[in-house]
Formats: structure tokens, C-alpha cells, sequence
């Protein structure tokens, strides 16, 4: 081996070292911690991505997470109705972090990044654009076993993977839709465009208004193996 590269992997074992002890000796605070548990009410940092990729699949520390943050959920049972529309780490909840939502089951990792961004996103969004926070977000539900419009692959709403936002009730008594919301141009137009933005940071997939005409007055997303921002 090459001298200059024994000194830099001895640098780099040396580095993880350090962070590994740092953390060992609580010198790095959680939120920036890998192995620290996600707390959903510190606002995300470049860690963030790093704590919820870890989460993913792991319904109970999901669930744990939540509960944590004030969430009243239910964890459900597995369930299975025809091959390919399989419901596993799915809980129902009926409120987020200031938002209500309709009653629906959903799988934990839907739900977890549903809370972040009412949390964090949604509520600020609204009130910078809009000037009121929001009471509702009014949506098209998450599970249904069913393909992809026009396609023979099942759809992520086959295992309650994804969600679709069809709009929201504003503390202040006004609903806003993205069926005519996304181009009605002025504050609701950029609230909306805003927010698609940070959904992307937070789901797999995004699909707005501006993808195709099946997604003209709701976002979906989803954690499906696919990455786009549409
Ligand atoms: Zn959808």
C-alpha cells in the first residue's frame, strides 16, 4: 500500500472514530446524531433524510416517533385481500400536528412523512401565503387495491404506500382545492407550487397537477421504489 494511502484511511478510521465517540459521550446533539431517533418536532436538518431512511419498514419505532410527537394513532394487523394488495405497518390516525385529516389507514412511513410536513412545511407555507394555518387537509384517501390508471402494474394505494391531497380547510373557514387552486396564479398558486417543493424533499414520488390530467385536483405521493418530483 501506498504511504499517502495508509494516511488517509487511517484519517478516515480515525474521523468515524471520533464522530462514533463524540456521539458515545453525547458531544454530538441528537437531531444531527444518525442513531439518534428521529424527534419530529425539531425543525429537519441535513440529518433528517439520513434518521427517516433508517425508519423505513420499521413500523414500530414509526409508530413510537408519533406517539412521541402527540399523534393518537392505531396500529393495525396485517391485512391481505388479493395477492399484491397487502396492508403491513399500516395505522390509522385522524390528526397530524395541526391539521385533522379525515380518518384513514396508512402505512407508518406515509403517515410519519404526512407529519412532517404539516408540521413543518404545510402550516408555515399556509400562513406565509395565505395568512391562516390549516385545520384540514382534505384528501382522496390512501389504500385501494387497483392498478395504475391505464397501466397493468398495481398502483402504491395497493399497500396503502401513498396518499392523494385533494386540498385544504384554512383556520380562517377558506378551502382551497388544487383542482382550482394550482393555476389560479397570485398567493394560492404559489402556496400550492411551494408546497409540492418541500413534499418532494420529504416522499419518493410527488405527482401534482402538472403530470397529467388523472392528478388534476390532487398531489399524490408515495415511498415506492420510483424518485420523481412531477
Ligand atoms: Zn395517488
Amino acid at each position: 500500500m501506498k504511504r499517502s494511502s495508509a494516511v488517509f484511511l487511517a484519517a478516515l478510521a480515525a474521523t468515524v472514530l471520533a464522530l462514533a465517540l463524540a456521539a458515545q459521550f453525547r458531544l454530538v446533539p441528537d437531531r444531527y446524531n444518525p442513531l439518534a431517533p428521529l424527534d419530529l418536532a425539531e425543525t429537519p436538518n441535513l440529518m433528517t433524510g439520513t434518521k427517516l431512511w433508517l425508519m423505513e419498514g420499521d413500523p414500530r419505532a414509526c409508530a413510537a416517533a408519533l406517539r412521541k410527537a402527540g399523534v393518537t394513532l392505531t396500529e393495525m394487523p396485517e391485512q391481505t385481500d388479493r395477492p399484491g394488495c397487502d396492508r403491513r405497518g399500516t395505522i390509522t390516525l385522524s390528526k397530524l400536528h395541526g391539521a385533522r385529516i379525515r380518518q384513514e389507514e396508512m402505512r407508518c412511513d406515509i403517515a410519519l412523512r404526512l407529519y412532517l410536513l404539516d408540521r413543518h412545511d404545510l402550516q408555515p407555507l399556509a400562513r406565509q401565503h395565505l395568512g391562516s394555518g390549516v385545520a384540514e387537509i382534505v384528501h382522496f384517501g390512501s389504500y385501494s387495491c387497483r392498478n395504475i390508471r391505464g397501466r397493468s402494474r398495481l398502483s402504491q394505494h395497493a399497500t396503502a404506500n401513498a396518499f392523494d391531497i385533494a386540498g385544504f380547510r384554512l383556520e380562517n373557514g377558506r378551502t382551497i382545492s388544487l383542482k382550482s387552486g394550482w393555476d389560479a396564479g397570485g398567493a394560492t398558486s404559489a402556496f400550492l407550487h411551494d408546497l409540492r417543493g418541500r413534499a418532494c424533499l420529504l416522499f419518493n414520488m410527488v405527482l401534482s397537477p402538472d403530470y397529467n390530467a388523472d392528478h388534476a385536483d390532487h398531489f399524490h405521493v408515495d415511498m415506492g421504489p420510483y424518485m420523481g418530483c412531477n
